[in-house]
């Protein structure tokens, strides 16, 4: 499989994985519906979700 494949693989899935600001929890859904403001956190039912993509930045 070509490197650039895999990348676009691994950016598809991180972008669909969202980071609870208050506990953490990993969720896993669309960008769209989080800004649309329709996914909250399953465990503390908060709005403040971060796209764990940013983590990976260091
Ligand atoms: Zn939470």
């Amino acid at each position: 499989m070509p490197k650039t494949k895999i990348e676009a693989v691994t950016n598809r899935l991180y972008n669909r994985v969202f980071i609870c600001m208050k506990c953490n929890a990993k969720l896993r859904t669309d960008q769209r519906k989080v800004s649309q403001g329709k996914v909250k956190c399953r465990k503390c039912f908060s709005k403040d979700l971060r796209p764990k993509s940013k983590e990976r930045k260091i």
